[in-house]
């Protein structure tokens, strides 16, 4: 595995890969990698010939200089998991390589970016379109893969990828959770043992929405109480939001008639956590089934 620290030592490199006619998959990551981010970089091996991570903490992206701070760093341990998942090359550029004295381009995301974690969070996107545009410039990649655990992320990403012609396919990995269905995060080793106890209380919440659409209820609004009533229950957590929306639009819907999805954020003490669940229509054969 090679470790790269440069813009162009990463082009070079992915210009080498490209002449021997290798296809580059890639995956971009802010390390203190988990087994979701191990997951993203063994499914990136099915689309190509070379696997490239980068782990770069993007300070463009983070709406707290505490957060940005706070942020796990384990750059010894990040580099050996990458090695174990049999990774090719690392691209962990600092950030004076990143945003050298002078940098002054931004992508401007669109309206993708406004509800729900752009709301929450101003810049955060363009922070995250700039830098993911960046890395795919160094990287070079035919593919690039993201977590479905930040949906709107990676619906702004596609999005990108699409307006600006960059010519990369953007694949969605479905989201891998902890035996009681905290979905791993990186910000979950922030958690002290009470939150993390009560933090469950997310993917209950969304799980709850997703089997009361399986027994009919189709009304986004009641989907999104059914969700707020199990998180209700659980003290420690301090809801942002719930949000049911059209999965490709991320625009609010008042019923489940199309792909949608039902997503939260939830403050355990200072750590957000986010989550998302699939909410599928009922096809015409469950309708029928369930009359
Ligand atoms: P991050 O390091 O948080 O920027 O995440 C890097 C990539 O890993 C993003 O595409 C995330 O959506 C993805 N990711 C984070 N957590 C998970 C998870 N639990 N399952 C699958 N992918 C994840």
């Amino acid at each position: 595995m090679i470790t790269l620290a440069t813009p162009a030592a990463m082009q070079q490199w992915a210009r080498s890969q490209h002449a021997s006619g290798r296809r580059i998959a890639f995956v971009p990551t802010m390390g203190a990698l988990h087994e979701g981010h191990l997951h993203l970089m063994q499914t990136a091996r099915s689309y190509a010939d070379v696997v490239v991570a980068s782990i770069f903490v993007n300070p463009l992206q983070f709406n707290s200089r505490e957060d940005f701070d706070t942020y796990p760093r384990p750059m010894d341990e990040d580099l050996a998991l990458c090695d174990r998942v049999q990774v090719d090359a690392v691209y962990a550029p600092t950030a004076a390589a990143m945003y050298p004295v002078g940098f002054e381009t931004h992508v401007d995301p669109g309206s993708l970016a406004v509800p729900m974690e752009g709301a929450m969070r101003p810049g955060h996107f363009r922070g995250v379109t700039t830098v993911v545009a960046k890395l795919f410039g160094a990287v070079r990649p035919d593919v690039a893969l993201f977590g479905q655990k930040d949906f709107q992320q990676l619906a702004v990403i596609r999005r990108m990828a699409i307006d600006l012609d960059m010519g990369i396919d953007i694949i969605s990995v479905p989201t891998v959770r902890e035996p009681d269905g905290l979905a791993l995060s990186s910000r979950n080793r922030r958690l002290s043992l009470e939150d993390r106890r009560a933090s469950v209380a997310v993917p209950d919440a969304l799980r709850s929405a997703v089997e009361a659409l399986a027994t009919g209820e189709t009304n986004a609004q009641a989907l999104e109480r059914t969700a707020l009533r199990v998180l209700a229950g659980e003290p420690l957590g301090r809801v942002e939001y719930v949000r049911v929306f059209d999965a490709a639009t991320l625009e609010p819907i008042p019923v489940i008639d199309r792909e949608a999805v039902i997503a939260a954020a939830v403050w355990f003490s200072d750590v957000r956590i986010i989550d998302n669940m699939l909410l599928h229509p009922a096809t015409d054969t469950t309708a029928s089934t369930g009359m």
